[in-house]
Parts: C-alpha cells; structure tokens; sequence
C-alpha cells in the first residue's frame, strides 16, 4: 500500500514568483526508507512541510497515511497522530526536561500522565539516554538532543517520520550513529522514513533516493540509479 501519494503538486510563496514545487508527482510505500536530495532552494523543506501537513500547496493532490491534506479538516489529528518530525535544530523545549520533552507528543492520546512517563522513559532506553532523563537539553551534546528529538518524533507510534537534515550539525560519527538508531526503529517497526539530505552517504543508505531540482523531481528511482553519481 501507499502511504504518500502526490499528484501534479504545485507551491509559490505569496512573496515569491518562482515555484518552489513545479509539478511534483511521488508514489511512496509503506515502510520505505526515501532519501531527497536536491541543491539548496530547490525545494526539498518544501516538500517535506506539504508532507507533514504544516503547509498547503496551491494546487494537486497530496494524501498522506489515508488523509487527503487539502479537502480533510483534521489536520491537526493527522500532525499528531501521523507523523514524527525530525529538524536539524531539533527544536527542544528548554525549560522542560528531556522525558518532559519526550511527553509531549502524548498529550493528545489517551494515555495517563504515569503511562506517559513509563513510554518516555522506554523511549529514552531504546536511543539509550536513559540516565539523561531529567536533565534540561542545554546540559546535552548535539547528538545526544538529536537522540532526544528521534525519541520525541517516536512518542506518538507515527507512521511516517519525516527528517530535514536530522545529522546536519553532528560530526560523522555522532551522525552514523543517529543515522543507524533511525534505520533500526524503520526496520522493526516499519515505519517509512523520509530523510531530507544533503549528504550522499546518507542518501544512498535509503530504498530509494528522490532529488529535487527547481521544484521538479529529476530522479525517482532504486539506489542503484546512483552509483554512477557518486
Ligand atoms: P534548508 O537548510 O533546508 O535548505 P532553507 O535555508 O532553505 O533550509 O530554509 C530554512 C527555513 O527558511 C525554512 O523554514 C524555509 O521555509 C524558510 N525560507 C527559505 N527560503 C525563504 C525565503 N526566500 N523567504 C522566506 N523564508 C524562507
Ligand atoms: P530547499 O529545502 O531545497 O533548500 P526550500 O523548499 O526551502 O528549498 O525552498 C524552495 C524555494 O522556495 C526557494 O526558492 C526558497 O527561497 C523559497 N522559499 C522557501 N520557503 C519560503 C518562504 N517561507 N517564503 C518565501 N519563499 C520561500
């Protein structure tokens, strides 16, 4: 089954005569693992935000997870239900600890504040942080909030996680180890992962690797079709 469908998807910004989406047409299944690369401005943040719903294109048709994000009133169920975000400025909230953190995601379940508790912490186990739980994000490594930010894009079971350059500001290291703790939770729960990259090593861990040039997908297909890019 398909959990991303696009068609013909176009987006201007109101300040802006260029198409940052000229036509945008992708097919993703459940469970696949995409890489979108693409120069800067070519609108890859674009795309992922119509994917998440926190924008909406001028014209087409996009359906995500069952939910067609133009005519359906429920995005804000969709966002919270749906989908997990991932940003490379991991966005914590600062006054609030790191379980807090994890926990917010889970306010529009139906869960108790102790069950709540218990699922932040086993969060935190499986990107093993843990013994961090009560710390504030300030008194944490970059990779460390970037572990953070993939257990709080977990809290609400989402179906697809959508990631803007999520080891963008980590050395290579931290960055194959968030990148390994990514593919793990996407295999075991088959979750789909939509990665916005810039970095080709990234990219080409993927199923599928799209690329993005002036608003149009140039290269929608397997990963092998890369080999000869790299
Ligand atoms: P990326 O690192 O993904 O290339 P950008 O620098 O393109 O990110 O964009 C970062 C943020 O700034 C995004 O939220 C995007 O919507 C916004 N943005 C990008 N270009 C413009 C622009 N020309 N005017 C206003 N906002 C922009
Ligand atoms: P990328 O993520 O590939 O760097 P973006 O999707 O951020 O590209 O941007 C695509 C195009 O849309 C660029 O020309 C950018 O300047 C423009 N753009 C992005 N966000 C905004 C915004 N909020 N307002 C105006 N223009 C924007």
């Amino acid at each position: 089954d398909n959990v991303v469908e696009i068609n013909n998807l176009v987006k201007t910004y109101e300040n802006g005569h260029i198409k940052a989406l000229n036509g945008i047409d992708l097919t993703i299944g459940e469970g696949e693992f995409v890489s979108i690369i693409g120069p800067s401005g070519s609108g890859k943040s674009t795309l992922l935000n119509m994917l998440g719903a926190l924008d909406l294109p001028d014209s087409g048709s996009i359906n995500v997870a069952g939910y067609d994000l133009i005519s359906n009133k429920k995005l804000n169920e969709f966002r919270a239900k749906k989908i997990g975000f991932i940003f490379q400025l991991h966005n914590l909230i600062p006054n609030l600890s790191v379980v807090e953190n994890i926990e917010i995601p889970m306010f529009t379940s139906k869960l108790s504040n102790s069950e709540m508790r218990v699922k932040a912490l086993d969060l935190l186990d499986i990107v093993g942080l843990r013994d961090k739980a009560s710390q504030k994000p300030s008194k944490l490594s970059g990779g460390e909030r970037q572990r953070v930010a993939i257990a709080r894009a977990l809290a609400n079971d989402p179906s697809i996680i959508l990631a803007d350059e999520p080891t963008g500001s980590l050395d290579s290291k931290t960055s194959t180890k968030i990148l390994k703790q990514l593919i793990d939770l996407h295999r075991s729960q088959n979750v789909t992962l939509i990665i916005v990259t810039h970095d080709m090593d990234v990219a080409k861990l993927a199923d599928r690797t799209i690329e993005v040039l002036d608003g149009k997908l140039v290269n929608a297909g397997e990963n092998s079709l890369l080999d000869d890019k790299i």
